[in-house]
């Protein structure tokens, strides 16, 4: 029996794993964390039995606990809830997806704990990579992507350790406007941009990808996943997907993964690394297959993406001003207060704007966060 815990179990990927969960009898529930969905995680504990389970809120905890009174569980709130989730001695993988600078703390305490982790939790890598990778090595934990391309590269690096990276091949659908002008994007709305062409996902990373700053997270994620400089990460718009990223070495061999646009492929790769299981769903059909397309993306249109390679090459806490002001003025869109254009105005102008700090520690992460917050709500 293999244990896991799920740091976001009612969101997209959360419930993802739990499909798998329900398809593969090896795989034991030992802990669930979410936010505020007290509804769906009452209806996960009693399908899967965890020993522990945490709502951010401790009034939803309670009421929680009310509502499953009948069962052996323990309820958890908060920061200090997660953290005993993700350092559960039971457990052996932690499954972070939950969203934002949240995971950080938790990521930490998983890996001082000696578990492998899971990571889908992107914005844990963009913040704070340079305090998880050094901390992973040390403690000899595999950091298991989860993200579709990350993990597509990972499986093109399968045998290969020993063989330099000469390029990482970063395919992008483009998102729902591709192919437009910036001109084009002004009057654009929530609904045009919460459709994206291949793949279903949470709100808030279908807008990411719709302005390419999702691109733009995992080509900072890609870096310190693969230790790479970043000249050797080259973005390819790919439109069918199909492709989910690739690897070129020295002698020129491009290693590719392929396959259906399915969240769980990776997620379960991730749980049973390095055995492959069989796995429901689709499958590609190569006689349908005639019309694969690759073109470069638009950098004037796509700010944000350019952006990210800026916010990289500077350094510090400069990806988590990124990444801050991107989930403000994406949560702002949503709510119809700004427009599609105006979240990489808002993130150029925090880049600018805010405090720059070199080697910043988890506390200065966070406090650039807030600031990056207020800095915003002082605007708008
Ligand atoms: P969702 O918004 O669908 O889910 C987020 C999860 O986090 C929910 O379970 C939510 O709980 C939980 N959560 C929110 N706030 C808290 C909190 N304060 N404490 C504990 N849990 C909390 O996000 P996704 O599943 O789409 O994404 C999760 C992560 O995975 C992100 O970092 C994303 O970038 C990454 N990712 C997602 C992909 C996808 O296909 N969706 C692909 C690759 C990476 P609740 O709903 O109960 O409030």
């Amino acid at each position: 029996m293999r244990k896991i815990a799920i740091l976001g179990s009612t969101g997209s990927i959360g419930t993802q794993t739990l499909e798998i969960v329900r398809e593969q009898k090896d795989l034991k529930v030992a802990a669930l964390a979410a936010g505020r969905n007290v509804e769906l995680m009452e209806a996960q504990i009693r399908e899967f039995h965890p020993q522990i389970a945490a709502l951010w809120e401790e009034k939803d905890a309670l009421d929680l606990k009310e509502k499953i009174k009948d069962l052996p569980v323990k309820i958890v709130s908060g920061m200090e809830g997660l953290l005993e989730i993700a350092a559960l001695p039971e457990s052996e993988v932690l499954v972070t997806a939950i969203v934002g600078m949240l995971g950080i703390r938790p990521t930490i305490a998983a890996i001082e704990a000696g578990k492998a982790i899971a990571l889908a939790n992107k914005e844990t890598l963009v913040t704070a990579g340079h305090i998880i990778m050094p901390l992973a090595k040390e403690r000899r934990v595999p950091i298991l992507p989860v993200d579709s391309e990350h993990s597509a590269i990972f499986q093109s690096l399968q045998g290969e350790r020993e063989n330099q990276i000469k390029k990482i091949l970063l395919t992008a659908s483009g998102g729902p406007f591709r192919g437009r002008k910036k001109e084009e994007l002004s009057q654009v709305q929530v609904e045009d941009a919460l459709k994206h062409p291949n793949w279903s996902m949470g709100r808030k990373i279908t807008i990411d990808s719709a302005t390419m700053v999702n691109k733009g997270l995992e080509v900072m994620e890609a870096k310190w996943l693969f230790d790479v400089e970043l000249e050797q990460i080259q973005v390819v718009v790919h439109p069918q997907s199909v492709i989910h990223s690739m690897v070129e070495y020295e002698d020129g061999a491009v290693i590719a993964q392929l396959g259906t646009p399915d969240m769980r492929l990776p997620i379960q790769y991730a749980l049973y690394y390095p055995e492959r299981r069989k796995l429901s769903g689709k499958r590609l059909d190569f006689y349908q297959l005639s019309n694969l397309t690759f073109e470069e993306p638009d950098p004037e249109t796509f700010t944000g993406l350019k952006l990210a390679f800026e916010a990289m090459r500077k350094g510090g806490n400069i990806p988590t001003v990124y990444n801050a002001a991107n989930e403000k003025a994406v949560a702002l869109f949503l709510d119809r207060k700004i427009t599609f254009l105006e979240i990489p105005e808002m993130i150029e102008m925090c880049m600018e704007q805010c405090r720059f700090v070199k080697s910043p520690s988890v506390e200065e992460i966070l406090q650039t966060e807030t600031e990056v917050y207020e800095l915003i709500e002082s605007r708008w």
